[in-house]
């Protein structure tokens, strides 16, 4: 079957399954109803390492290495104001450059040298925020670039190289954001910072509130555990239209050779226990996933579970407009 064909085959009503109800990765757009000039469109929904993982035969990476359909960028967002014409990210990471292009593309940039309008990070894990690299000298080189982060990556970057440079040679220029106090970032588009329990070997993590006109949209993609946190993620899921949150690794029976307690994130097992009864009314994804998550094999009893509770997977591609 020729390429073309087979991907029409699995776009059925603008979701990509392979049997009813089971999602692949892909670039197709997953519209909400009721369009607004504000989008979040999701441009990556991987941990940090990406799917496929540097120097990684698993099973899961072969699969993704032979059919673009099973790899997923590093998880980010991408903020659009049409509005205004403006684009944010939320997470600079090492696939920045494809997800450059998908943003362009997106907006229909006729821009021969084009960067968003300002990036929010979460994080000083490589995932988060080493894709700040191509905006320096050796690459778009921009001009006072905003960035917005907390104190504590504010100053992780200012005493720390490469990144010093940037800020010496002007390429970006570093905001801090008061952790729960609501930011403007375009006509349309708010955002709510928080600091949520991460390992922090260098800096805090936030998470972001995403603040349209109609909808909110919750992103939390690395939390140590649901427990550890003091704020009760049961009410903040209820209080927003979308979530898409930590869901890094399926259960305890992944990778066998090394102690997940030590990585720390929430199970997608556990979340799935503890947010249940909200899943039946704000619809909640799963992101940041692991190249050993369990729940990506599509005909596997794991991606069934989070479907049949009412959860699903986030899809590189998806759209939510807010
Ligand atoms: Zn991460
Ligand atoms: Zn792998
Ligand atoms: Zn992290």
């Amino acid at each position: 079957m020729k390429r073309r064909t087979f991907l029409n085959s699995i776009l059925v009503g603008g979701l990509m399954v392979t049997k009813p109800g089971i999602f692949l990765s892909n670039n197709k757009k997953v519209s909400q109803k009721n369009e607004t000039n504000a989008l979040v469109k999701v441009i990556g929904t991987a941990q940090d390492g990406g799917i496929p993982h540097a120097g990684c035969y698993c099973t899961n990476c072969i699969k993704a290495r032979k059919n673009k359909l099973y790899s997923r960028l590093i998880s980010s967002l991408a903020l659009i104001d049409f509005s205004e014409n403006k684009t944010f990210l939320i997470d600079a990471t090492p696939d920045i450059r494809k997800q450059l292009d998908i943003l362009h593309n997106r907006i229909k940039s006729k821009k021969k040298r084009f960067h968003p309008d300002g990036i929010f990070l979460t994080h000083a894990h490589i995932g988060h925020y080493t894709g700040l690299m191509f905006f320096g000298f050796e690459a778009l080189s921009t001009s006072q670039l905003p960035v917005y982060c907390s104190s504590q990556m504010h100053d992780f970057l200012i005493n720390n190289g490469p990144w010093n440079l940037l800020v010496k040679l002007n390429n970006i220029k570093i905001y801090i954001l008061e952790p729960e106090k609501e930011f403007n970032v375009s006509k349309n588009i708010s955002i709510i910072p928080f600091v949520v329990p991460h390992r922090a070997e260098y800096t805090d993590t936030l998470g972001f509130i995403i603040c349209g006109k109609k909808r909110k949209l919750l992103y939390i993609p690395d939390i140590q555990s649901w427990e550890a946190w003091k704020k009760p993620i049961n009410k903040i899921i209820e209080e927003v239209d979308f979530a898409l949150i930590d869901g890094t690794f399926f259960s305890s029976d992944e990778l066998p050779h090394r102690d997940l307690s030590k990585i720390g994130h929430p199970f997608i097992l556990s979340s799935i226990k503890l947010l249940a009864n909200i899943a039946k009314k704000t619809k909640i994804y799963f992101t940041h996933l692991n190249h050993s998550n369990l729940s990506l094999n599509p005909e596997g009893k794991e991606i069934e579970k989070i479907k049949e509770n009412g959860f699903e997977l986030a899809v590189d591609g998806m759209e939510f407009f807010i």
